[in-house]
């Protein structure tokens, strides 16, 4: 220890030095005094390491020399070293071009360690002052620390800060600067990592792997994984695991989210929200288009918006005292991907005092720091993943560890800091990328049959396979069996044999044999009947078939049915239809036709499959190979999981064309319609005299004519102080037929919605006002006939349910089974090939055969 001091005086004389070209190539040794020197220097200012528990997460901190850097000289001065409340050093690193500078922050333990390199992005900005670049550099590399040391990365913190003078960043030469970066990076020797940050970009990067020969620059290279989905992934994970540490339930359908900042993350953890069941997320951004995001409500001002769940994605230090203070009340969370979001610890300890739980974005905002981890340590496994797999780990490992921080805070707001430490594993031990591996094995699942689709389609396919002893997995990317986005959701779908078409007619005829196997086999009730009227003008045949058509196929097979031949007998008959009376209707009433219980009758087909059928919710499926090894099929869902099957069935209903187009098959010629319903309030009497009925009308403009309604004993789920309601919708979309669910709008359109009030108005008086409002999808062949086919050996499909599909339910999923058992299909499926002319482009099944 005799040479401390001599080591001391020669590092303060070094740091000192204020030019690059001071330090000549003698440098090494005096760099290795230095270094002995600086740890002397920290030895000496605590006594002990304690000192270092101040910050960070210093029970872990060990003091260790810093090393020597060859080239320092040539490329750096240092312009702020480690100090006693402040451990990490700043160098500044030449930039050839005027009015850029650059600032390299390293915490210090990782400064010039290749077994524990810095790790922090390069961010670009117009700072006032040097002094505010360097105050930045030196926050950020500590932030850096904290969230490498959360999950033990194998990095520590470090950033480099690029300050302009411009404000206008585009003058500035990127590809000369990325050079000076580089040299930067060369000179650490592998002591520095870095990646994009503000106002750096994937071309940037570009130059700087040009520059840097593809070494020290982990940005997601030659590889799909997205590292602002790897972000957005930490943030879902750490939402899911405070709800469960908080509430006991995983359950975000009734909370009110406020997506603070709609970027790249803001707009990927918004929609993986509504995905996962949120009803109610508010969406806030500067530029208002980009809050427009499918199933959320955008706001102007979230810090004065209620909600119970604050999910910050935008700018730093955004909560400041005063947001924290006058925050609408009723907010419960705070965690998002920003840095820093809180202006300073006031800030953050106004919302602990109104129990408002924060996670810290150590946590939350991990993802593409753990995504590097695995790029440093297994670069083969990184460049290849499925990047679904690389975000299920993310988002898993975030949500154990804000369920952890959350549950040792004792559920209290304010404990959370003082417990960070306590989630902070040991510094020694291997860097979290490689337990990645493992992760994969750990999360895949065999079966025999894979569904991917948990609707009326993929439900009923499951209940058949597990009656033949058929294991499979069900997967359903909504949270619940035919979740409200699907068109399988609701109270109602009418059961009738009362069609144009006798094929059809006898179809369900067979269909209400296997309904009352459902129900037997579930011990629900599902079905109920209320009779169904078909009346109206001679509209010739339609989507729904016709007045006309569906009486002679009545007439021919011998079905019961009442027929009214003038508007006169209908009004008579139906007091509530008094406005047919005088017009040239005419009618149909199949008495045993009614209403299925629709959502209650997908999980019931679901349930009554029992443990044949390993139904998993919330799980889309975003990749999806089916010729793996050994002629497998294997799918991987949003959150990581791979499934392996010998079989698959694809019942997407609209979203099928996405699937087929992620395996690679063949598209279906299908269209989207957007069709419109609601609830309409009715009193009790009038309600009595309601019938299920369809009314046939001319198409006009926009207007498509068919509408229909339900009665108020099919509208179980609306329930509101005693009263009723009737359930009434069109049969026309809402504009163009749509090629995917993209730009699918679920609040349909003001237009079709006046003409469906004006409808009530005038076709059902007793009827008051629309309580609701709702649009789902059709699925449409352009015959009407469904398309149930084998893909491919191993690949079956059910899809173009062409909004008739919900009463065969259970004899649908029988063909579909059937498809995969090569046991003989219970109806001909010649007309429902995926190779008939209407499922590919032309219509040669054809007009002929829509009913
Ligand atoms: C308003 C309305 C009224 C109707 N009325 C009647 C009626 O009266 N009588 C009648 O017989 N029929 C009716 N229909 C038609 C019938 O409801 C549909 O044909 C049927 O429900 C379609 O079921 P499906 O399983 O094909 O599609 P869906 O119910 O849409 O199911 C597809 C499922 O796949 C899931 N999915 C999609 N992609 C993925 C993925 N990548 N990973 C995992 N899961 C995925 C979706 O979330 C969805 O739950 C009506 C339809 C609507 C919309």
């Amino acid at each position: 220890m005799k040479f401390l001091p001599v080591a001391l005086t020669l590092a303060f004389t070094l740091t000192s030095v204020d030019a690059f070209s001071s330090i000549g190539k003698s440098l090494p040794s005096l760099i290795d005094i230095y270094c002995m020197g600086y740890s002397y220097y920290i030895q000496r200012t605590l006594g002990s390491d304690k000192w270092c528990r101040s910050f960070a997460y210093p029970h872990l901190f060990t003091v260790s020399p810093l090393p020597a850097f060859p080239n320092l000289g040539d490329v750096f001065k240092i312009v702020k070293e480690p100090c006693e409340k402040c451990s990490a050093v700043v160098v500044e690193a030449k930039v050839e071009q005027e009015g850029v500078s650059m600032y390299i922050g390293i915490d210090s333990d990782s400064y010039g360690h290749t077994n524990r390199p810095g790790n922090g992005g390069i961010r670009l900005l117009n700072y006032k002052t040097r002094e505010s670049a360097i105050a930045d550099a030196v926050r950020l590399a500590k932030g850096m620390t904290r969230k490498h040391d959360m999950f033990r990365t194998g990095f520590s913190g470090a950033k480099v800060v690029v300050k302009s003078d411009h404000k206008d960043l585009s003058v500035i030469q990127r590809r000369k600067l990325m050079q000076n970066v580089a040299s930067a990076l060369h000179a650490f020797e592998g002591g520095m990592y870095t990646g994009c940050d503000l106002n750096t970009s994937d071309r940037d990067m570009d130059y700087l792997v040009e520059a840097t020969d593809e070494k020290y620059v982990l940005a997601g290279r030659n590889s799909q994984v997205d590292t602002n989905v790897a972000t957005a992934s930490s943030v879902i994970g750490s939402i899911i695991g405070t709800l469960q540490a908080m509430s006991g339930s995983d359950d975000i359908s009734e909370l009110i989210f406020t997506v603070q900042g709609c970027g790249k993350v803001g707009s990927t953890v918004a929609k993986e929200l509504v995905r996962l069941g949120a009803k109610n997320v508010q969406t806030c951004d500067l530029f208002p288009e980009s809050a427009k995001i499918q199933g959320c409500t955008p706001i102007k001002d979230w810090a004065r918006t209620p909600c119970d769940f604050l999910v910050p994605c935008a700018n730093s230090l955004a909560i400041t005292e005063d947001v924290a203070a006058n925050f609408p009340a009723g907010i419960k969370y705070c965690v998002g991907a920003t840095n820093s979001p809180f202006a300073n610890d006031k800030a953050r300890e106004i919302f602990e005092k109104r129990g408002v739980m924060h996670i810290p974005e150590s946590i939350s905002s991990a993802g593409a720091i753990l995504a590097d981890s695995v790029e440093w340590y297994d670069i083969d496994l990184y460049q290849t993943v499925e990047p679904a797999k690389m975000y299920g780990w993310i988002r898993d490992i975030s949500r154990v560890k804000a369920s952890d921080l959350a549950a040792h805070a004792g559920q209290e707001p304010q404990h959370v800091t003082s417990n960070l430490s306590n989630v902070v594993p040991e510094r020694e031990g291997e860097p979290v990328g490689k337990d990645f591996e493992t992760w994969i094995e750990d999360n895949l699942s065999s079966t025999e049959t894979l569904i991917i689709g948990g609707g009326l389609a993929g439900t009923a396919t499951a209940f058949s396979l597990a009656e033949k002893g058929v294991n499979s997995t069900l997967v359903e990317q909504g949270s619940s069996i035919a979740p409200a986005s699907a068109s399988s959701n609701g109270d109602s779908r009418m059961y009738r044999k009362m069609y144009s078409s006798e094929f059809f007619s006898k179809m369900q005829s067979k269909a209400l044999d296997r309904w009352a196997d459902v129900e037997r086999k579930s011990g629900s009730s599902l079905l109920q009947e209320n009779g169904l009227l078909f009346y109206g003008e001679d509209t010739s045949e339609t989507v729904e078939g016709s007045v006309l058509g569906a009486l002679k196929v009545m007439e021919r097979l011998g079905l019961p049915h009442k027929f009214y031949a003038t508007g006169d007998d209908i009004a008579n008959a139906y007091p509530a239809l008094e406005s047919c009376r005088g017009k040239p209707y005419s009618g149909v009433c199949e008495d045993t036709a009614g209403h299925i219980r629709a959502s209650k009758a997908c999980e019931a087909m679901a349930k009554a499959a029992g443990d044949k059928c390993d139904v998993k919710l919330n799980s889309k499926i975003v990749s999806l190979n089916t010729n793996g090894e050994g002629g497998k099929v294997v799918a991987v869902t949003e959150d990581g999981k791979t499934i392996k099957a010998d079989n698959c069935v694809i019942s997407c209903g609209p979203w099928t064309n996405d699937v087929l187009d992620l395996a690679g098959l063949p598209r279906l010629n299908l269209d989207i319609w957007q069709v419109q319903w609601g609830h309409y309030e009715v009193s009790e009497e009038a309600s009595a005299s309601i019938p299920q009925a369809f009314h046939f009308r001319k198409e006009n403009g926009i207007d498509g004519g068919l509408y229909y309604v339900f009665p108020s004993s099919a509208t179980e789920s609306i329930q509101n102080g005693g009263k009723s309601y009737v359930k009434v919708g069109v049969d026309f979309p809402t504009g163009h037929a749509l090629a995917d669910m993209s730009s699918f709008n679920y609040q349909g359109s003001e237009e079709v919605l006046k003409l469906i009030d004006e409808w009530v108005e005038e076709h059902l008086p007793s009827v008051g006002k629309r309580i609701d409002s709702y649009c789902s999808p059709y699925t449409m062949t352009k015959d009407s006939y469904f398309v149930m086919d084998k893909l491919a050996d191993n690949v079956a499909v059910f899809s173009g349910g062409s909004g008739r599909a919900f009463k065969f339910g259970p004899l649908l999923g029988d063909c579909v089974a059937s498809l995969l058992t090569g046991e003989k299909a219970p109806v001909d499926l010649a007309p429902f090939s995926a190779k008939r002319a209407a499922s590919l482009s032309s219509p040669e099944v054809g007009q002929a055969v829509v009913a």
